[in-house]
C-alpha cells in the first residue's frame, strides 16, 4: 500500500482536508507577530523563580488537580467559590476539550473575523461551524444576524473573544448579554486579552447558567508556560475534567505560574507600559499616509494598508528585520490588513520606521 493510500484509508476526511497551524520563523527578527509580552523579569525575580523550581520533584507526576495553582488563579481573578475552574495546556487545549465533549451533530458559532482555533478545532472534530460576519465599519457584533443564526442553528457553543482577535475591539456589552440570553447552548467569553482591557464578564458568571469565562496567562507575559483556564458552573466544568488528560498541566508550569502570578505588581507594571505604548503606536500609525489603525483594547493593533499593498508591505517590513502578522490573505473584512503586536518602545520605533520606508517605496 502506498503512503497516500494508507493516509486516505486511515484518517478522517476532516483531518486530511486540514493544514497544520503554521508559525513563522522569527530567528533574528524583532518579533511583533504573536501578542507576546516583550519584557522579561528582573534578575532577582529570576533567581527566586529558579529557587522555587529547585524543589520540583521531576521524578513524580504533577498534582493532577493542580490544586495550589487553581487556588491562586481563583483568588487573583476573584472567581467566586461557587464556580469551578479547569486548567488547560493553553486556552487552546480548553477550546479543544470543550468541542471534544460535544455530540457529532453539534454546531459551533462565532463571529468572523475571529480567533482561528475555534474554526480549526471545530472542523477537525467534524462539527458544523458557523462564522457570522462582524459589522464592517466598527467590527462590532451584528446583533440581529447573531440572534438569527443562533435561532436557526441552535449552536452548542458560541465563542466570543472579548477583546476580539484579530480586530482588537471589545464587542458591545448589551449585544453579548443578549446573545447569552438567547442561547440554549454555552457561551464562552474568551478573555485572552483581559490584562489590557478594562472590561470583563467574570463578575457576570452568577447571572447566567450557560456562561463560561476563559482566560490565559500567555498574553500577560507567560506564553512559554502554556496555561489557560476556564470558569463556570461546577456541573459544566466537571464534564471537561472527565475528558482532559490526567496530568495536562506539567509540574514546571504549575510551580512557575504560581510563582509568577504571585508577582502581580511586576505584570501590572508591564501591562501599563504596553497599554501606554499602544496609545503611542495608534497615533503614529494613523499619522502615516494611507494607513488606518483600528482602536484596540488588546496588546496588538490591526491596521489597513492601501489597496493590494499588504503582502508587499509585510515582506518589505520583514526584510528590514521586523516580523508582524499578515492578515490580508484571509480576505473579507481583513483584506489589506496587517496586525502588529505592541513591543518595547525601541521595537515599536523600528517597526514604524520599517513601515514608513516600505510605504515610501511602494
Ligand atoms: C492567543 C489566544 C488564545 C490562545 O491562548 P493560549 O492560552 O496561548 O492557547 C485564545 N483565544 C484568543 C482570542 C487568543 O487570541
Amino acid at each position: 500500500m502506498t503512503q497516500s493510500n494508507l493516509v486516505s484509508s486511515i484518517f478522517r476526511k476532516e483531518v486530511q482536508a486540514m493544514s497544520a497551524y503554521k508559525v513563522a520563523d522569527a530567528t533574528g527578527l524583532i518579533k511583533l507577530d504573536a501578542m507576546e509580552n516583550p519584557y522579561s523579569w528582573p534578575e532577582d525575580i529570576k533567581k527566586n523563580w529558579l529557587e522555587a523550581l529547585k524543589s520540583c520533584p521531576l521524578n513524580r507526576y504533577p498534582d493532577p488537580e493542580a490544586r495550589q495553582l487553581t487556588a491562586t488563579i481563583k483568588r487573583l481573578n476573584q472567581i467566586p467559590d461557587q464556580f469551578d475552574v479547569l486548567l488547560g495546556n493553553g486556552s487552546d487545549e480548553i477550546i479543544q476539550l470543550l468541542l471534544m465533549a460535544l455530540p457529532p451533530s453539534a454546531s459551533v458559532l462565532a463571529p468572523d473575523p475571529g480567533f482561528v482555533m475555534y474554526k480549526q478545532l471545530s472542523l477537525c472534530l467534524g462539527l458544523e461551524y458557523h462564522a457570522i460576519p462582524l459589522l464592517a465599519d466598527s467590527f462590532d457584533l451584528d446583533f440581529p444576524a447573531m440572534l438569527k443564526a443562533i435561532k436557526t442553528h441552535q449552536p452548542s457553543v458560541v465563542f466570543l473573544a472579548y477583546p476580539n482577535n484579530p480586530t482588537g475591539n471589545l464587542f458591545s456589552e448589551a449585544s453579548i448579554r443578549g446573545i447569552i440570553k438567547a442561547s440554549q447552548g454555552l457561551v464562552v467569553i474568551d478573555e485572552a486579552y483581559a490584562p489590557f482591557a478594562d472590561a470583563s464578564f467574570i463578575n457576570s458568571l452568577g447571572q447566567y447558567d450557560n456562561l463560561l469565562v476563559m482566560r490565559t496567562v500567555s498574553k500577560l507575559g507567560l506564553a512559554g508556560l502554556r496555561l489557560g483556564y476556564i470558569a463556570g458552573l461546577p456541573g459544566i466544568i466537571e464534564q471537561l475534567h472527565k475528558i482532559r488528560l490526567p496530568y495536562n498541566i506539567n509540574s514546571l508550569t504549575q510551580i512557575s505560574a504560581d510563582f509568577a502570578l504571585s508577582n502581580k505588581a511586576l505584570f501590572d507594571q508591564q501591562t501599563q507600559q504596553i497599554c501606554a505604548e499602544r496609545a503611542v503606536m495608534f497615533e503614529r500609525l494613523n499619522a502615516l499616509n494611507g494607513i488606518t489603525a483600528y482602536p484596540s483594547a488588546a496588546n496588538f493593533i490591526l491596521f489597513k494598508t492601501p489597496e493590494n499593498k499588504a503582502n508587499d508591505l509585510f515582506i518589505s517590513i520583514k526584510q528590514q528585520g521586523v516580523l508582524i502578522k499578515n492578515m490580508s490573505g484571509q480576505g473579507g473584512l481583513l483584506a489589506d490588513c496587517l496586525r502588529v503586536t505592541i513591543g518595547t518602545p525601541e521595537e515599536n520605533t523600528a517597526f514604524i520606521a520599517a513601515l514608513t520606508k516600505s510605504l515610501d517605496a511602494s
